[in-house]
């Protein structure tokens, strides 16, 4: 892994120093610097890179990912997510004069092209939450009470269902 360098903010290979079979690169680079008010990447890319020349050419394909806080732009909530990319992929001419191929910035537009464009905090987010039907008849409040107790889970439900049992004797 002495071929890397993992200094700082870039992902640097040099081409005519990796195995001839390709490399595994795995690590962390800083270099997605987007920290806007409604998404704010946290953390560095952590990649997993197979790199490997092929004549005059350096092929990169890997997973790349990057974790952010957003803000949902349904309910205005935060919350943190990971976008996640299975199928990088890069080539890079390299140049006899200039074996090194910088990475980094393959490595941060394919990041933020994954970005989502309108961040959900879930698939099933409601929104801003408009005051849901309060229930102003009585009659359906022993409805709702109904099904609440049914939710209830394992001991509390077999407790519930003898002591009404017993009730009815
Ligand atoms: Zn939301």
């Amino acid at each position: 892994m002495e071929n890397i360098d993992e200094i700082g903010e870039k992902l640097v290979v040099d081409a005519y120093r990796l195995d001839r079979e390709g490399e595994t690169l795995e690590g962390e680079v800083d270099c997605v610097d987007v920290h806007e008010e409604f998404v704010d990447a946290f953390g560095g890319v952590r990649y997993r890179l197979n790199a490997r020349v092929f004549g005059t050419e350096l092929l990169v394909r890997g997973s790349l990912e990057q974790d952010f806080s957003y803000v949902c732009s349904r309910c205005g909530k935060d919350f943190d997510d990971t976008v996640k990319l299975g199928d990088f992929t890069a080539s890079f001419e390299i140049d006899d004069k200039s074996p090194e191929v910088d990475l980094t910035n393959e490595i941060r537009e394919s990041i933020i092209l994954a970005l989502p464009t309108f961040p959900v905090c879930s698939e099933t987010c409601p929104g801003v939450v408009q005051e849901t039907k309060t229930f102003t008849d009585d009659r359906w409040n022993v409805l709702e009470r109904l099904r609440m107790e049914s939710r209830q889970p394992g001991d509390q439900v077999d407790q519930g269902a003898s002591g009404s049992a017993e009730k009815r004797r």
